[in-house]
């Protein structure tokens, strides 16, 4: 059985959180289980692109900020990385609010660089990656996701988390070799499994809800969740926002590995998980799986998954930054000071939706039809 400790929190005070935090940790056996004196560890937020906490894009440094504190009373040395998508790690620290962290608790900031190729026999779609050298030499490592809706996988949570350690251009090159949101899925899974972080932390205070991960709203849960496993972790966190297991495509990757039971027969969560249920939290437009079919219909669902997924459109809000020209994998948007907007090139487009994550201005939409031309 598999444990997930949940406790309310209900601001970003830093007592209160790391109040909630340590309760939410004490099912799991409190935070000394995992830290031993003079271990280095690597605190691992979402701190996907430079973005104001109040936007819940990015974990918020009130929880950062708890798990060093734990950390350090355990007798560890925190360090603080990710790899943000666009912008140098220390402009997205300062923007994210956790520079003044790291100034109040003295943890280092750790940049995301080196790209080391590390093999794991736990693969199933994939046993070699490119993964942060960074990293893989700390003792341990503690996922800290923030909560999400993501338009490729269902949600972003822990397992989703783990793809910030992956160095540089080889997101994008995982994206364009896996296009398909169930095989993408066994990627996440495989990822997840290689970079085994010791515990995982979900900032569900304020969650992202709709257009997530990068555009949605802030939907206050009032939860913080761990959990010593990241699926199972991601399976409260799914629960916590009405997805069925089907709607999560790394859920779905996971019950097909029997890492999960279908219905969370192997999940055991403890704490408040079912009065803190927010009520029609909004899923986003588009969610990771489709149904209980796919056990039976593959081939069927993978064909219908293809044809049913959204596709990417550049609507007006758009300012011809350039960003997502250089982030798109396939490289079919194109933005010229002559248009007024980015123009996406639709035959080569895989459906990634990194332009969404990467765009500032929210400009990038969903449309269920396929444009019928460059727009
Ligand atoms: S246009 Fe957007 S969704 Fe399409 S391949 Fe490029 S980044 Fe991915
Ligand atoms: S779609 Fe967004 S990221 Fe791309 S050029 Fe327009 S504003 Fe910039």
């Amino acid at each position: 059985m598999n444990t997930v400790g949940i406790a309310a929190c209900h601001n970003y005070d830093d007592a209160a959180v790391k109040r909630a935090l340590a309760e939410a940790l004490r099912p799991c056996g409190g935070m000394g289980k995992y830290v031993r004196p003079g271990a280095a560890v690597l605190v691992k937020p979402n701190l996907l692109a430079a973005a104001s906490p109040d936007e819940a894009v990015t974990t918020h440094p009130a929880v950062v900020k708890a798990v060093i504190e734990l950390v350090q009373e355990a007798g560890g040395r925190a360090y603080v990385g990710d790899g943000p998508m666009k912008s140098p790690l220390p402009v997205v620290a300062k923007e994210c609010g956790i520079s003044a962290v790291l100034e109040q608790t003295g943890a280092q900031l750790l940049s995301i660089e080196k790209a080391v190729v590390f093999h794991t026999e736990s693969g199933s779609l994939q046993r070699s990656f490119s993964l942060s050298a960074e990293a893989l030499n700390m003792d341990i490592i503690i996922n800290t996701a923030k909560l999400k809706t993501h338009n490729l996988t269902g949600i972003t949570a822990a397992v989703k988390n783990c793809y910030g350690l992956v160095p540089g251009n080889m997101k994008k090159y995982y994206h364009l070799r896996h296009p398909l949101p169930a095989d993408f899925a066994e990627l996440l899974l495989d990822l997840y499994l290689a970079v085994k972080p010791t515990l995982s932390i979900v900032d569900a205070v304020v969650a992202m809800e709709g257009h997530g991960p990068r555009s949605g709203r802030p939907r206050p849960v009032g939860a913080l969740l761990a959990s010593a496993d990241g699926v199972a972790l991601d399976a409260a966190c799914a629960e916590l926002a009405g997805f069925s297991y089907e709607e999560i495509c790394t859920l779905q990757a996971a019950v097909k590995r029997r890492m999960l039971v279908p219905g969370g027969g192997n999940v055991q969560v403890k704490g408040p998980l079912q009065e803190l249920k927010p009520e029609n939290f909004n899923k986003g437009a588009a969610r990771g799986g489709y149904s209980f079919l796919w056990r039976y219909f593959p081939s069927l669902m993978r064909n219908m998954q293809e044809k049913r997924r959204p596709w990417p459109v550049i609507g007006s809000r758009c300012t011809n930054c350039g960003d997502c020209t250089g982030h798109c994998p396939s490289g079919v948007i194109t933005a010229s000071p002559a248009r007024d907007r980015a123009r996406i090139d639709y035959d080569g487009c895989l459906r990634c939706y990194c332009c969404l994550e990467i765009c500032p201005a929210g400009a990038v939409q969903l449309a269920k039809k396929k444009p019928s031309r460059e727009r």
